[in-house]
Protein backbone atom coordinates (compact mmCIF):
# COMPACT_ATOMS: atom_id res chain seq x y z
CA UNK A 1 0.00 0.00 0.00
CA UNK A 2 1.45 3.21 -0.93
CA UNK A 3 1.82 5.95 1.80
CA UNK A 4 -0.91 8.22 2.57
CA UNK A 5 -3.32 5.92 0.84
CA UNK A 6 -5.52 5.73 4.10
CA UNK A 7 -5.57 9.51 3.68
CA UNK A 8 -7.02 9.91 0.41
CA UNK A 9 -9.23 7.00 0.52
CA UNK A 10 -12.52 7.68 0.07
CA UNK A 11 -11.28 11.29 -1.92
CA UNK A 12 -11.70 11.31 -5.61
CA UNK A 13 -7.74 11.83 -7.00
CA UNK A 14 -7.62 14.14 -10.21
CA UNK A 15 -6.17 12.92 -12.92
CA UNK A 16 -2.90 14.90 -12.83
CA UNK A 17 -2.76 13.42 -9.36
CA UNK A 18 -3.31 10.08 -10.61
CA UNK A 19 -0.51 10.49 -12.81
CA UNK A 20 1.75 11.97 -10.40
CA UNK A 21 1.12 9.09 -7.55
CA UNK A 22 1.28 5.80 -9.56
CA UNK A 23 2.43 6.36 -13.11
CA UNK A 24 5.44 8.60 -12.46
CA UNK A 25 7.04 6.19 -10.38
CA UNK A 26 7.59 3.76 -13.65
CA UNK A 27 8.57 6.72 -15.43
CA UNK A 28 12.46 6.10 -14.76
CA UNK A 29 13.93 7.15 -17.96
CA UNK A 30 14.92 10.36 -18.32
CA UNK A 31 13.15 10.23 -22.01
CA UNK A 32 9.47 10.89 -19.89
CA UNK A 33 10.62 14.03 -18.55
CA UNK A 34 9.04 12.97 -15.47
CA UNK A 35 5.46 12.49 -17.21
CA UNK A 36 5.34 16.27 -16.85
CA UNK A 37 5.46 17.51 -20.11
CA UNK A 38 3.54 16.94 -23.11
CA UNK A 39 5.32 14.40 -24.92
CA UNK A 40 8.47 11.59 -24.15
CA UNK A 41 11.32 12.41 -25.89
CA UNK A 42 13.04 9.31 -27.16
CA UNK A 43 16.83 8.97 -27.67
CA UNK A 44 17.55 5.74 -29.98
CA UNK A 45 21.11 4.45 -30.32
CA UNK A 46 23.17 4.77 -33.50
CA UNK A 47 22.12 1.54 -35.83
CA UNK A 48 19.26 0.80 -34.13
CA UNK A 49 15.35 0.47 -35.75
CA UNK A 50 12.31 1.26 -33.35
CA UNK A 51 9.70 -1.43 -33.40
CA UNK A 52 6.20 -0.61 -32.41
CA UNK A 53 3.02 -2.09 -31.05
CA UNK A 54 0.18 -1.30 -29.76
CA UNK A 55 -2.52 -3.60 -27.81
CA UNK A 56 -5.55 -3.04 -26.21
CA UNK A 57 -7.25 -4.73 -23.69
CA UNK A 58 -11.42 -4.63 -22.41
CA UNK A 59 -12.92 -5.10 -19.55
CA UNK A 60 -15.10 -8.10 -20.12
CA UNK A 61 -13.00 -9.01 -23.78
CA UNK A 62 -9.43 -9.75 -22.43
CA UNK A 63 -9.73 -9.57 -19.32
CA UNK A 64 -12.51 -10.24 -16.36
CA UNK A 65 -14.23 -7.58 -13.85
CA UNK A 66 -12.64 -9.31 -11.11
CA UNK A 67 -9.34 -10.67 -11.55
CA UNK A 68 -6.73 -9.37 -9.45
CA UNK A 69 -5.69 -5.46 -10.93
CA UNK A 70 -2.10 -6.39 -10.48
CA UNK A 71 -2.55 -9.39 -13.43
CA UNK A 72 -4.45 -6.27 -15.71
CA UNK A 73 -1.43 -4.85 -15.56
CA UNK A 74 0.91 -7.74 -16.13
CA UNK A 75 -1.02 -8.45 -18.96
CA UNK A 76 -1.75 -5.67 -20.57
CA UNK A 77 2.16 -5.05 -20.73
CA UNK A 78 3.02 -8.62 -21.11
CA UNK A 79 1.25 -9.21 -24.71
CA UNK A 80 3.20 -5.61 -26.11
CA UNK A 81 6.62 -6.84 -24.83
CA UNK A 82 5.08 -10.82 -26.41
CA UNK A 83 4.82 -8.60 -30.01
CA UNK A 84 8.30 -6.96 -29.49
CA UNK A 85 9.93 -10.85 -28.99
CA UNK A 86 8.21 -12.04 -31.89
CA UNK A 87 10.25 -9.40 -34.28
CA UNK A 88 13.54 -10.33 -31.93
CA UNK A 89 13.12 -7.23 -30.52
CA UNK A 90 13.62 -6.29 -26.74
CA UNK A 91 11.52 -4.00 -24.99
CA UNK A 92 12.60 -0.19 -24.89
CA UNK A 93 9.63 2.41 -23.74
CA UNK A 94 5.76 2.15 -23.61
CA UNK A 95 3.07 4.16 -23.81
CA UNK A 96 0.02 3.43 -21.48
CA UNK A 97 -3.55 5.22 -22.48
CA UNK A 98 -6.44 4.07 -19.86
CA UNK A 99 -10.54 5.08 -20.17
CA UNK A 100 -11.83 4.23 -16.73
CA UNK A 101 -14.66 4.61 -14.96
CA UNK A 102 -14.79 8.06 -12.72
CA UNK A 103 -15.18 5.76 -9.94
CA UNK A 104 -12.04 3.52 -9.87
CA UNK A 105 -10.67 3.10 -6.50
CA UNK A 106 -7.24 3.87 -5.43
CA UNK A 107 -6.84 0.34 -4.54
CA UNK A 108 -6.62 -0.42 -8.17
CA UNK A 109 -4.39 1.97 -9.52
CA UNK A 110 -1.80 0.68 -6.81
CA UNK A 111 -2.59 -2.74 -8.17
CA UNK A 112 -2.56 -1.99 -11.58
CA UNK A 113 0.91 -0.13 -11.49
CA UNK A 114 2.54 -2.63 -9.23
CA UNK A 115 1.50 -5.15 -12.09
CA UNK A 116 3.54 -3.10 -14.39
CA UNK A 117 6.47 -2.49 -12.27
CA UNK A 118 6.92 -6.12 -11.89
CA UNK A 119 7.34 -6.59 -15.95
CA UNK A 120 9.64 -3.37 -15.78
CA UNK A 121 11.75 -5.09 -13.60
CA UNK A 122 12.21 -8.13 -15.43
CA UNK A 123 12.62 -6.96 -18.73
CA UNK A 124 14.04 -3.16 -18.19
CA UNK A 125 10.86 -1.32 -20.21
CA UNK A 126 9.98 1.87 -19.19
CA UNK A 127 6.78 4.16 -19.12
CA UNK A 128 7.37 6.93 -21.10
CA UNK A 129 3.76 8.70 -21.25
CA UNK A 130 0.20 7.77 -21.99
CA UNK A 131 -3.32 9.38 -21.23
CA UNK A 132 -5.77 9.25 -18.74
CA UNK A 133 -9.41 9.86 -19.32
CA UNK A 134 -12.91 8.93 -17.43
CA UNK A 135 -14.99 6.49 -19.57
CA UNK A 136 -18.79 5.74 -19.28
CA UNK A 137 -17.96 2.36 -21.03
CA UNK A 138 -15.93 -0.21 -19.87
CA UNK A 139 -12.41 -0.17 -18.39
CA UNK A 140 -9.95 -0.06 -21.43
CA UNK A 141 -6.51 -0.51 -21.69
CA UNK A 142 -4.23 0.43 -24.78
CA UNK A 143 -0.28 0.42 -24.54
CA UNK A 144 1.74 1.26 -27.04
CA UNK A 145 5.48 -0.57 -27.13
CA UNK A 146 8.86 0.59 -28.82
CA UNK A 147 11.52 -2.14 -28.96
CA UNK A 148 14.96 -2.02 -30.28
CA UNK A 149 16.71 -4.00 -32.80
CA UNK A 150 19.73 -3.77 -34.85
CA UNK A 151 19.25 -2.62 -38.10
CA UNK A 152 18.09 -4.93 -40.82
CA UNK A 153 17.52 -7.86 -37.92
CA UNK A 154 13.77 -7.57 -37.09
CA UNK A 155 11.98 -10.68 -37.68
CA UNK A 156 9.46 -10.65 -39.94
CA UNK A 157 5.98 -12.94 -40.48
CA UNK A 158 6.88 -13.03 -44.22
CA UNK A 159 10.41 -14.77 -43.93
CA UNK A 160 9.29 -18.66 -43.55
CA UNK A 161 10.38 -20.48 -46.42
CA UNK A 162 9.21 -24.63 -47.18
CA UNK A 163 11.42 -27.00 -44.91
CA UNK A 164 11.86 -24.93 -41.79
CA UNK A 165 10.54 -26.45 -39.04
CA UNK A 166 8.54 -24.83 -36.50
CA UNK A 167 8.89 -24.35 -33.35
CA UNK A 168 6.21 -23.06 -30.38
CA UNK A 169 7.33 -21.85 -27.12
CA UNK A 170 5.89 -23.18 -23.90
CA UNK A 171 2.73 -25.09 -23.59
CA UNK A 172 -0.61 -24.16 -25.64
CA UNK A 173 -4.12 -23.94 -24.81
CA UNK A 174 -3.36 -23.31 -20.75
CA UNK A 175 -5.02 -19.88 -20.96
CA UNK A 176 -8.25 -21.16 -22.57
CA UNK A 177 -8.86 -23.44 -19.90
CA UNK A 178 -8.06 -21.18 -17.37
CA UNK A 179 -10.65 -18.48 -18.44
CA UNK A 180 -13.52 -21.78 -18.91
CA UNK A 181 -12.27 -22.36 -14.79
CA UNK A 182 -13.28 -18.89 -14.13
CA UNK A 183 -16.20 -18.86 -15.51
CA UNK A 184 -17.61 -22.56 -14.00
CA UNK A 185 -15.42 -23.65 -11.92
CA UNK A 186 -16.58 -27.14 -11.70
CA UNK A 187 -14.94 -28.04 -14.83
CA UNK A 188 -12.13 -28.34 -12.24
CA UNK A 189 -13.41 -31.73 -11.07
CA UNK A 190 -14.66 -32.78 -14.45
CA UNK A 191 -11.36 -32.65 -15.71
CA UNK A 192 -9.68 -34.39 -12.63
CA UNK A 193 -7.51 -31.42 -11.54
CA UNK A 194 -6.34 -30.54 -8.08
CA UNK A 195 -5.72 -27.09 -6.97
CA UNK A 196 -2.36 -26.65 -8.36
CA UNK A 197 -3.57 -27.54 -11.77
CA UNK A 198 -6.49 -24.91 -11.33
CA UNK A 199 -4.24 -22.17 -10.11
CA UNK A 200 -1.23 -22.53 -13.03
CA UNK A 201 -4.25 -22.74 -15.31
CA UNK A 202 -5.97 -19.14 -14.55
CA UNK A 203 -2.47 -17.95 -13.57
CA UNK A 204 -1.76 -18.54 -17.47
CA UNK A 205 -4.95 -16.43 -18.37
CA UNK A 206 -4.31 -13.64 -16.62
CA UNK A 207 -0.53 -13.34 -16.19
CA UNK A 208 0.94 -14.95 -19.54
CA UNK A 209 4.66 -14.41 -18.91
CA UNK A 210 6.69 -12.45 -22.47
CA UNK A 211 9.08 -15.20 -23.91
CA UNK A 212 11.55 -12.92 -23.83
CA UNK A 213 14.16 -15.29 -23.54
CA UNK A 214 13.26 -15.93 -26.94
CA UNK A 215 14.08 -12.55 -28.30
CA UNK A 216 18.04 -13.72 -29.15
CA UNK A 217 17.49 -16.86 -30.09
CA UNK A 218 14.77 -15.94 -32.86
CA UNK A 219 16.79 -12.61 -33.82
CA UNK A 220 19.61 -15.15 -35.02
CA UNK A 221 18.18 -18.32 -36.09
CA UNK A 222 14.22 -17.54 -36.96
CA UNK A 223 13.42 -16.60 -41.18
CA UNK A 224 9.82 -15.82 -39.77
CA UNK A 225 7.80 -15.69 -36.09
CA UNK A 226 4.62 -14.66 -35.03
CA UNK A 227 3.05 -14.13 -31.60
CA UNK A 228 0.31 -16.73 -30.62
CA UNK A 229 -2.62 -14.66 -29.28
CA UNK A 230 -5.60 -15.81 -31.42
CA UNK A 231 -5.28 -19.90 -31.31
CA UNK A 232 -2.40 -21.43 -32.49
CA UNK A 233 -3.51 -23.16 -35.88
CA UNK A 234 -4.87 -19.69 -37.44
CA UNK A 235 -1.69 -17.49 -36.14
CA UNK A 236 0.58 -20.21 -38.06
CA UNK A 237 -1.90 -19.78 -40.93
CA UNK A 238 -1.33 -15.90 -41.02
CA UNK A 239 2.48 -16.61 -41.00
CA UNK A 240 2.15 -19.24 -43.69
CA UNK A 241 0.24 -16.77 -45.71
CA UNK A 242 1.86 -13.70 -45.50
CA UNK A 243 5.40 -15.91 -46.50
CA UNK A 244 3.68 -17.64 -49.63
CA UNK A 245 3.98 -20.78 -47.74
CA UNK A 246 1.98 -23.75 -46.15
CA UNK A 247 2.53 -25.06 -43.29
CA UNK A 248 1.49 -28.85 -41.35
CA UNK A 249 1.74 -29.02 -37.93
CA UNK A 250 1.57 -32.51 -36.04
CA UNK A 251 -0.80 -32.42 -32.66
CA UNK A 252 1.18 -35.24 -31.12
CA UNK A 253 3.98 -32.87 -31.40
CA UNK A 254 2.14 -30.07 -29.75
CA UNK A 255 3.13 -29.07 -26.17
CA UNK A 256 0.65 -28.98 -23.62
CA UNK A 257 1.37 -28.45 -19.83
CA UNK A 258 0.25 -31.58 -17.43
CA UNK A 259 -2.84 -29.73 -16.50
CA UNK A 260 -4.05 -29.12 -19.44
CA UNK A 261 -3.36 -33.01 -20.50
CA UNK A 262 -5.31 -34.21 -17.24
CA UNK A 263 -8.17 -31.93 -19.08
CA UNK A 264 -7.63 -33.73 -22.59
CA UNK A 265 -7.72 -37.01 -21.03
CA UNK A 266 -11.06 -36.33 -19.60
CA UNK A 267 -12.40 -34.29 -22.81
CA UNK A 268 -10.49 -35.47 -25.93
CA UNK A 269 -12.17 -33.15 -27.98
CA UNK A 270 -10.82 -30.23 -26.13
CA UNK A 271 -7.81 -30.69 -28.31
CA UNK A 272 -8.90 -28.89 -31.00
CA UNK A 273 -9.98 -26.01 -28.85
CA UNK A 274 -6.29 -26.11 -26.85
CA UNK A 275 -5.41 -25.63 -30.62
CA UNK A 276 -7.07 -22.71 -31.90
CA UNK A 277 -8.17 -20.71 -28.46
CA UNK A 278 -6.52 -17.35 -27.83
CA UNK A 279 -4.63 -15.94 -25.24
CA UNK A 280 -1.77 -18.09 -25.27
CA UNK A 281 1.01 -15.45 -25.90
CA UNK A 282 3.40 -17.66 -27.08
CA UNK A 283 6.22 -17.32 -29.62
CA UNK A 284 6.24 -19.38 -33.25
CA UNK A 285 9.68 -19.25 -35.12
CA UNK A 286 10.43 -20.95 -38.33
CA UNK A 287 13.90 -21.90 -38.43
CA UNK A 288 15.88 -23.24 -40.94
CA UNK A 289 16.98 -26.87 -40.68
CA UNK A 290 20.68 -26.08 -40.67
CA UNK A 291 20.02 -23.93 -37.86
CA UNK A 292 17.76 -25.94 -35.85
CA UNK A 293 20.16 -27.44 -33.72
CA UNK A 294 21.76 -23.62 -32.62
CA UNK A 295 17.87 -21.88 -32.40
CA UNK A 296 17.51 -25.18 -29.40
CA UNK A 297 21.00 -24.71 -27.63
CA UNK A 298 20.96 -20.96 -27.57
CA UNK A 299 17.23 -21.39 -26.27
CA UNK A 300 17.98 -24.17 -23.88
CA UNK A 301 20.88 -21.84 -22.90
CA UNK A 302 18.54 -18.70 -22.25
CA UNK A 303 16.35 -21.19 -20.45
CA UNK A 304 13.19 -21.05 -22.50
CA UNK A 305 11.74 -24.58 -23.94
CA UNK A 306 10.68 -24.91 -27.41
CA UNK A 307 9.10 -27.32 -29.07
CA UNK A 308 9.20 -28.59 -32.57
CA UNK A 309 5.56 -29.32 -34.24
CA UNK A 310 5.71 -29.57 -37.91
CA UNK A 311 6.74 -28.36 -40.67
CA UNK A 312 6.72 -24.80 -43.17
CA UNK A 313 5.34 -26.96 -46.38
CA UNK A 314 2.64 -27.51 -49.06
CA UNK A 315 0.93 -25.08 -51.02
CA UNK A 316 0.74 -21.33 -50.09
CA UNK A 317 -1.85 -20.41 -46.74
CA UNK A 318 -2.52 -23.96 -46.28
CA UNK A 319 -2.26 -25.34 -42.76
CA UNK A 320 -2.79 -28.83 -41.93
CA UNK A 321 -2.78 -30.06 -38.71
CA UNK A 322 -2.32 -34.48 -38.89
CA UNK A 323 -3.79 -36.19 -36.27
CA UNK A 324 -1.91 -39.29 -34.80
CA UNK A 325 -2.74 -41.18 -36.84
CA UNK A 326 -1.24 -39.13 -39.81
CA UNK A 327 -4.59 -38.33 -40.50
CA UNK A 328 -5.52 -35.01 -40.83
CA UNK A 329 -7.68 -33.21 -38.28
CA UNK A 330 -10.46 -31.05 -39.32
CA UNK A 331 -11.21 -28.03 -37.78
CA UNK A 332 -14.70 -26.09 -36.98
CA UNK A 333 -12.53 -23.10 -36.37
CA UNK A 334 -8.54 -22.33 -36.66
CA UNK A 335 -8.52 -19.05 -34.38
CA UNK A 336 -10.32 -16.04 -32.70
CA UNK A 337 -11.79 -13.07 -34.03
CA UNK A 338 -13.10 -10.41 -33.12
CA UNK A 339 -15.75 -9.56 -36.11
P1 LIG B 1 -2.14 16.41 -22.56
O1 LIG B 1 -3.34 16.96 -21.88
O2 LIG B 1 -1.23 17.39 -23.16
O3 LIG B 1 -2.43 15.21 -23.41
P2 LIG B 1 -1.76 15.09 -20.14
O4 LIG B 1 -2.02 16.12 -19.14
O5 LIG B 1 -2.80 14.13 -20.53
O6 LIG B 1 -1.22 15.82 -21.40
O7 LIG B 1 -0.50 14.25 -19.73
C1 LIG B 1 0.60 14.86 -19.06
C2 LIG B 1 1.76 13.89 -19.10
O8 LIG B 1 1.38 12.71 -18.42
C3 LIG B 1 2.18 13.49 -20.49
O9 LIG B 1 3.59 13.33 -20.46
C4 LIG B 1 1.55 12.15 -20.68
O10 LIG B 1 2.30 11.35 -21.56
C5 LIG B 1 1.55 11.60 -19.27
N1 LIG B 1 0.46 10.64 -19.00
C6 LIG B 1 -0.87 10.85 -18.98
N2 LIG B 1 -1.55 9.75 -18.66
C7 LIG B 1 -0.63 8.77 -18.50
C8 LIG B 1 -0.67 7.40 -18.19
N3 LIG B 1 -1.83 6.75 -18.02
N4 LIG B 1 0.48 6.73 -18.13
C9 LIG B 1 1.65 7.35 -18.33
N5 LIG B 1 1.78 8.64 -18.61
C10 LIG B 1 0.66 9.36 -18.70
MG1 LIG C 1 -3.98 13.92 -22.34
Amino acid sequence: MVKGLERVEGERLGEFEIIARYFAPLATDKAALGLRDDAAVLVISEGYELIATCDTLIEGVHFLSDDPPDSIGYKALSVNLSDLAAKGARGHAYLLSLALPRETPHAWFEGFSSGLRELQEATGITLVGGDTTASPGPLTITITALGLVAHGHAVLRHGAKTGDRLYVSGTIGDACLGLRLLKDPALASAWDLLEEDMAFLIDRYRRPKPRTELVIPIRNFAQGAIDVSDGLVGDVEKLARVSHVGAVVEAARVPFSSAAQKALRREPQLLETLLTAGDDYELVAAVPEASAPAFEAEAQAKGASVTMIGRIAGPSGDVRVLRPDGEPLALGRKGFTHF
